[in-house]
């Protein structure tokens, strides 16, 4: 493969963004952003502390009743605002966010505006977003009434694997709620993080309503998470993160969209054109970096060597490349722990007898060594890491199964359950599988990467706490109160 010769640009100084300003660290030091694509440092960041974290808190504190006190219209204009100054940048963002991520550009260009539609979404909800209202069942003249009540102020931390769609699903929501807002964006990726903050900056949204510090989870993240003063915690992250997020938080309201192991089972009657399309599609999009990637494909042994040899052909087609080179079809991994997290489970397939069938290397004469060939491993066993840990790369393990009760059990083994998918002509298979998959989400003849912007969004077990997209982000930003209202007792003239 030729060397690329493209070049990321100059690297850019950015800031933390607290109280409506741009901010170093109190501390005054630094972190640099390295694009995993061409291997230069593309921005340089404050390196936020426990007293910035802090800080933001405070002023976040502050800042809530502005918020919560805005009337809805002014809110939903605040947040129609934010989307329309997300669009006059999509291409600049977009070119950002491939060069820190990976993604290639036209990836990028449609996460970022998908940012859009999200924020929109939730702006129309909240014009609706009625509660209800009974009359008392065991008194006579009171009425209850429920009212949505925003949770206060709440910390967002986000991963890097999607830095605009993330993001987008809870730091404008949350304020959209009435909350006021601290975002602590992924390390690897906040020039996109920046980049939304200078939008929700231009918007107009009052100062200290939303809150960017930058800097270590270990730190920064720890801080927010167990500040006394922030009453709820929206997390997307590692399962191991949630875990220690939830032992930290105590009862702090939490959110957490974690890790996936979704599976793939192509049946008998599958359509197979569709379903290989679907498999590279949710194998190798994102380069693999997705919660709900197909991380396990389970094919049926009356048509695994079909399936196998025409994934393999269109696999070997895919174009691995510069980001920001059109024909690129896959762009490097972001990172090195997730490659050599790939090159694990790799190497731990072979040794327990799987075969790679396409890809297994780096590629190399590449910019940086992170660029990684799609990969598809058949023969692959439920022992096997692929079967047990997320691998979160550009990888294809092929489980050949001959029952649907075989599959579904291998499906619901490892206790993820964020997105599941079937792929079968027969619809009392297809039915008997949403009902038996442990899964928020189950996809039939879709990708397990699939999602909508209003659909109920969160896993089972392993895989998180809560649902998010449409009105439930507002849902989960809010708590209901209830007032009881005793008409008859009021001093009110008859
Ligand atoms: P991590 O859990 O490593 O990091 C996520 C965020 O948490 C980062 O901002 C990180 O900061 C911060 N963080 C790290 N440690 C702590 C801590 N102890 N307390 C508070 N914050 C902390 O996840 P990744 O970035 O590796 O993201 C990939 C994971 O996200 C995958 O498992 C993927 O499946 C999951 N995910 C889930 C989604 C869903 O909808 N369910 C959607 C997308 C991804 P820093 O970067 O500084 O380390």
């Amino acid at each position: 493969m030729a060397k690329s010769t493209r070049k990321a640009g100059a690297a850019r100084r950015f800031k933390m963004y607290i109280e409506g300003k741009w901010v170093e660290s109190e501390r005054g030091e630094t972190f640099d952003v390295v694009s995993p694509a061409s291997g230069e440092v593309i921005g340089t960041f404050p390196k936020g502390t426990r007293e910035d974290a802090n800080r933001a808190v405070e002023v976040a504190v502050a800042a809530q009743e502005t918020i919560a006190r805005m009337p809805i219209a002014e809110r939903a204009r605040l947040g129609v605002r934010i989307t329309e100054e997300i669009r006059r940048y999509v291409k600049e963002y977009a070119v950002d966010c491939s060069l820190e991520h990976g993604k290639p550009l036209r990836e990028s260009i449609i996460e970022v505006e998908d940012a859009i539609p999200n924020i929109l979404w939730q702006v129309e909800d909240l014009k609706r977003w009625d509660s209800p209202t009974q009359e008392a069942y065991s008194k006579p003249d009171v009425i209850y009434m429920t009212l949505h009540e925003p949770l206060g102020t709440v910390a967002t931390i986000t991963p890097w694997n999607f830095p605009w769609v993330l993001p987008s699903e809870f730091v404008v929501q949350a304020m959209l709620a009435g909350n006021s807002v601290i975002y602590k964006p992924a390390s690897n990726t906040p020039l996109s993080a920046a980049h939304l903050m200078e939008c929700i900056d231009r918007a107009g949204v009052p100062p200290g309503v939303i809150n960017m510090v930058t800097g270590p989870g270990g730190e920064v993240g720890t801080t927010l998470v167990e500040h006394p003063l922030v009453d709820a915690i929206g997390f997307t992250g590692e399962t191991t993160t949630g875990i220690d997020i939830a032992k930290r938080a105590g009862l702090k309201k939490l959110t957490l969209e974690l890790g996936g192991l979704g599976p793939l089972i192509i049946m008998d009657d599958a359509k197979l054109d569709a379903a290989v399309e679907d498999i590279a599609f949710g194998c190798f999009t994102n380069t693999g970096h997705c919660c709900v990637a197909n991380e396990r494909i389970f094919v049926h042994e009356e048509i695994h060597d079909r399936v196998v040899k025409s994934l393999v052909e269109r696999t070997k087609k895919m174009k691995v490349g510069f980001p920001l080179d059109n024909d690129t079809d896959m762009g490097p991994v972001n990172n090195r722990p997730t490659l050599e997290k790939v090159e694990e489970h790799v190497a731990d397939a072979v040794r327990k007898g799987a075969t790679v069938v396409a890809g297994g290397k780096r590629v190399s004469g590449m910019p940086t060594d992170l660029y990684y060939y799609p990969t598809v491993i058949d023969d692959c066993a439920p022992d096997m890491l692929f079967n047990t840990v997320e691998t979160f790369g550009p990888t294809a393990p092929i489980f050949e199964f001959s029952k649907l009760d075989e599959a579904i059990e291998m499906a619901n083994a490892p206790r993820y359950g964020l997105s599941m998918a079937i792929h079968t002509a027969n619809l009392r298979v297809a039915f008997e599988a949403a009902k038996r998959l442990k899964s928020g989400q189950i996809c039939i003849n879709e990708p397990v990467y699939s999602w909508d912007y209003f659909n109920p969004w969160g896993g089972f077990r392993n895989s998180g706490l809560g649902r998010i997209a449409g009105r439930w982000t507002l849902d989960a930003f809010s708590e209901l109160k209830t007032v009881m209202f005793n008409v008859g007792r009021s001093p009110w003239p008859r």
